[in-house]
């Protein structure tokens, strides 16, 4: 699938679809947690693994990285122990080299070298794989994923990987805090916390819509409406009042929300469709 640029106050945004994931269906929806979705036999259609970029005038910000074509070698988690062994059992992937972020980008006219900010939301697999081809830019981590990294798998990070590890920020309402990315207050990134310790999402403010870039909070736009917390995250309690922060930050501002792993991310993105509050179930 070729990318999918849309512009927002003069500002070009890609879509690109970097490989496809398939998890056990315990895994998206909620469930009793990681020793169930080990055993469950069902598992998801396959899911599209979304990079976003983001043309900003001040340098390109890429959210998250995407997979590499090496993931499907039968022999590329052993270095990784027991967070290795379960993430090559509950995880499927699908992916050429031609769709990894680098070749993708070059297609765009965006050398991989031009870009400026590397934001990872967390550092699953599936989201710092393509990290390979940025080790020019400035990566930005959360303290707190960092420090704690939950089902991770660090023997796949290149061997320079040093990011940037980012706390604090102004205070926000929704989420507690934001840290600004760009001078211009545009792009900032919040905490998300739940699905791990310290996953963050990034917002781009726009005059009129917000983008919402929401790495793995949830496998969905549905999830969000009614409240549903997928079945692997670290925190329940905290990826439940992460949820309840996104209502309320798109119930004050029109929201097109973009997680990672939703087939219909894209498609919201060009057609420019905001989160419908009005069909949000009440709170569980
Ligand atoms: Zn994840």
């Amino acid at each position: 699938m070729p990318p999918i640029t849309t512009t927002i106050d003069g500002v070009r945004v890609h879509a690109i679809n970097c490989g496809f994931v398939q998890v056990k269906r315990s895994h998206r929806s909620p469930s009793l947690g990681a020793p169930i979705i080990l055993l469950d036999p069902f598992w998801t259609e396959w899911l599209p693994i979304w990079v976003w970029v983001i043309e900003h005038p001040e340098g390109v910000i890429v959210i998250d990285t995407g997979e590499n074509q090496r993931v499907t070698e039968p022999h590329y988690f052993d270095c990784g122990g027991a967070d290795g062994w379960v993430t090559k059992h509950i995880l499927r992937f699908r992916i050429q080299e031609q769709l990894e972020i680098g070749p993708q980008l070059k297609a765009l006219g965006i050398p991989p070298d031009a870009v400026r900010w590397v934001v990872l939301t967390h550092l699953h697999i599936d989201h710092t794989d393509g990290l390979r081809y940025f080790p020019r830019a400035e990566i930005l981590v959360s303290r707190n994923e960092y420090e704690q990294p939950y089902g991770s798998v660090p023997c796949t990070f290149p061997g320079w990987f040093n990011p940037r590890r980012i706390e604090g920020g102004y205070a926000h309402n929704q989420f507690g805090k934001a840290y600004p990315l760009t001078t211009d207050g545009r792009v900032i990134i919040v905490p998300t916390h739940g699905h791990s310790h310290g996953h963050q999402s990034v917002i781009f403010r726009g005059a009129t819509v917000d983008l919402f870039f929401a790495g793995d909070t949830t496998f969905t736009e549905q999830q969000l409406l009614e409240h549903q917390v997928a079945g692997i995250c670290i925190d329940k309690a905290a990826a439940r009042r992460t949820l309840g922060a996104i209502r309320s930050y798109c119930q004050e501002r029109p929201t097109i929300y973009l997680p990672t792993h939703d087939a219909q991310s894209a498609e919201r993105l060009k057609n420019g469709r905001i989160v419908r509050t009005h069909l949000m179930t009440t709170l569980r």
